[in-house]
């Protein structure tokens, strides 16, 4: 390819909305373009790499006996409404209604519309197992989108979806996925970490997540430097007797978690469907719910305030939004939401061994709904918190260490969760109807392209790991304008093209300046320099991008010598 028929816009600065460097650094390198926020074009260097992180994938997922799809991005909410999702999802879910007012939705994800289409084809234990996936825009309406790439509202993820006949089947299945996410991030030369996971508002019964370890990370994960355990924080380890004192006197509370109730009994209690995933929820003494500690991923309303210690944000809900979100019917007895998986993955408040969350306030409202009125409340959370590196590792008591890291990928055992809701049955050997059990396994390809370079950049650019970069080496041609510089020049191209490597030539009109920044800014691997005095001594220059080495190879030998 000649640089000369490309486009690519680099700058010198980054804009301000920039925070971290893989954004900064994808907009200065001519990658990527906003277009309004947390959506992007993808120009022809940016296009380039997310193609060369879609073909590792496709070439890891295909290899593991997953077949491609490609289901559409618009989705009937007909099918959300069976799953429960159509409310439960909250605002990420962006609706719109077609011209006869029926609803449809942007897909953040697929389980939806693939337990459709399976429970449509397949109908006998001999169809079984199978393992769709697809490589597709996803559209979150991401309440705070940032960080370029990283997270984005719409952004190419990998979706892969799994279906067995029996559970000994869905293991080796998420075993599968598990081994091929390990085997495209080694080829992606990521430095990175499965940990234990949260299955959020997909989902299900036990999942990892993939996590690039990088100080930009939004999560933080907590690993054992003597045993295998890692685990994000969002799922470690949150010890907890939870004490609300309302003015109305203390109230007996009985705390329901994930431990002592099952989700399908909290949701009957609620009277929602059994997606819900409940943290934790608070009865007073009459059993009426007081509050609900809500995981996942709905958008609550957006009243921040800081807990007593100063140390981490809390987003608290207010009554109609939680019934929103539970879809509780009018006149229940409302819980008081409180975000809490915000404060566990921050990890300013290590060191906290208590919090007081204190409402009313300046902006903070706590609403009982028995009371119909703002209570003057403290809500106190006399033992959840967090575990820190003081702590002993949960599983062997050894030292911990709290690194942030980025989910780039994230499987899931869902079991029959959406083939129950959805009614996706086959026969088995007896003849006899079953539940097919399912998985998911989600990797972000466009955050994969920013994980990269979150971990591989210096001061003068981005540092491709080759199978990322989008052009493997780059050719700079000093003097373009003489015949014969460029005619040796185009020689050297060729012979690195028929190596294999993908290859730019440089034959830019441009000072040999503008070309030695621009192409450390891109992140080339190699570059090879091409000029009239190294021509007049018959060599030229070979530069590792990485290390900065360089290399003189005579001109007559290059096919040889080049390596
Ligand atoms: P996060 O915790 O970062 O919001 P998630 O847990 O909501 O991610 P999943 O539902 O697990 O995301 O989706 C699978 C993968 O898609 C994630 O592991 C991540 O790599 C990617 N992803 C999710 N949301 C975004 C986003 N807004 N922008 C870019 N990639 C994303
Ligand atoms: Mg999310
Ligand atoms: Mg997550
Ligand atoms: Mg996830």
């Amino acid at each position: 390819m000649r640089y000369s028929n490309l486009y690519v816009p680099t700058l010198k600065e980054a804009p301000a909305d920039a925070e971290v460097i893989s954004h900064k650094l994808l907009i200065r390198a001519g990658m990527i373009r906003k277009l309004t926020s947390g959506i992007y074009t993808y120009l022809p260097m940016g296009l380039r790499s997310l193609n060369k992180v879609a073909t590792i994938v496709r070439e890891e997922m295909n290899r593991a006996g997953a077949q491609e799809i490609s289901m559409p991005m618009v989705q009937p909410g007909d099918l959300w409404e069976e799953t429960g999702r159509w409310q439960f999802y909250g605002k990420e879910l962006l609706r719109i209604k077609d011209r006869h007012g029926r609803d449809y939705c942007l897909g953040p994800t697929h389980e939806e519309v693939v337990t459709d289409l399976v429970r449509g084809e397949v109908n006998s234990y001999k169809q079984l197992p199978i393992n769709l996936y697809q490589v597709q825009s996803k559209f979150r309406d991401e309440i705070r989108p940032r960080f370029g790439l990283m997270r984005g509202r719409e952004f190419v993820m990998k979706d892969a979806y799994s279906f067995d006949a029996d559970d000994a089947g869905a293991e080796a299945s998420y075993k599968a996925m598990y081994a091929a996410y390990s085997a495209i991030f080694e080829r992606l030369g990521l430095t990175f970490r499965p940990v234990e996971a949260d299955s959020g508002s997909i989902g299900g019964s036990f999942s990892h997540e993939f996590m690039v370890l990088a100080e930009t990370g939004e999560d933080t994960i907590a690993v054992c430097s003597a045993c295998e355990y890692a685990a994000n924080l969002e799922k470690a380890e949150v010890t907890g007797e939870v004490k609300p004192c309302l003015d109305e006197g203390p109230m007996m509370v009985e705390v329901a978690t994930p431990e002592t109730h099952t989700v399908e009994e909290v949701a009957k209690f609620l009277n929602v469907h059994k997606m819900q995933v409940i943290k934790t929820l608070l009865f007073d003494a009459d059993g009426e719910a007081v509050a609900a500690l809500v995981r996942g991923d709905r958008e609550l309303n957006d009243i921040k305030f800081k807990n007593a210690l100063d140390c981490a944000e809390l987003t608290m809900a207010s009554p109609e939004q939680v019934q929103e979100w539970t879809g509780a019917p009018v006149g229940f007895a409302g819980p008081v939401g409180l975000k809490v998986s915000r404060i566990l993955a921050d990890n300013e408040i290590k060191g906290a061994t208590d919090f007081v969350v204190g409402a009313n306030k300046a902006d903070t409202h706590l609403r009982h709904l028995n009371l119909a009125r703002d209570v003057e409340a403290e809500v106190q959370y006399a033992d959840l918190r967090v575990i820190t590196e003081d702590d002993p590792c949960p599983r062997c008591g050894g030292q911990l260490t709290m690194p942030k890291g980025i989910e780039v990928g994230h499987v899931f055992k869902l079991g029959t969760k959406y083939s129950e809701a959805m009614d996706a049955k086959f026969l088995d050997q007896n003849g006899k109807e079953q539940l097919m059990i399912m998985g998911c396994y989600g990797i972000g390809v466009s955050r994969v392209v920013a994980s990269c370079i979150e971990q591989n950049h210096d001061e003068n650019g981005i540092v491709f790991p080759p199978p990322v970069a989008p052009f493997e080496a780059i050719v700079l041609c000093l003097d373009p304008k003489k015949e014969e510089i460029l005619g040796k020049a185009e020689e050297i191209y060729n012979i690195i093209e028929a190596s294999g490597a993908d290859t730019l030539l440089d034959d830019r009109i441009e000072r040999p300046g503008v070309k030695f920044k621009d192409a450390d800014l891109v992140g080339y691997p190699i570059q090879i320099v091409v000029g009239g005095k190294g021509v007049k001594n018959g060599i030229v220059e070979c530069k590792d991008r990485r290390t900065g080495e360089k290399i003189e190879l005579g001109l007559d030998n290059f096919e040889r010598d080049f390596v």
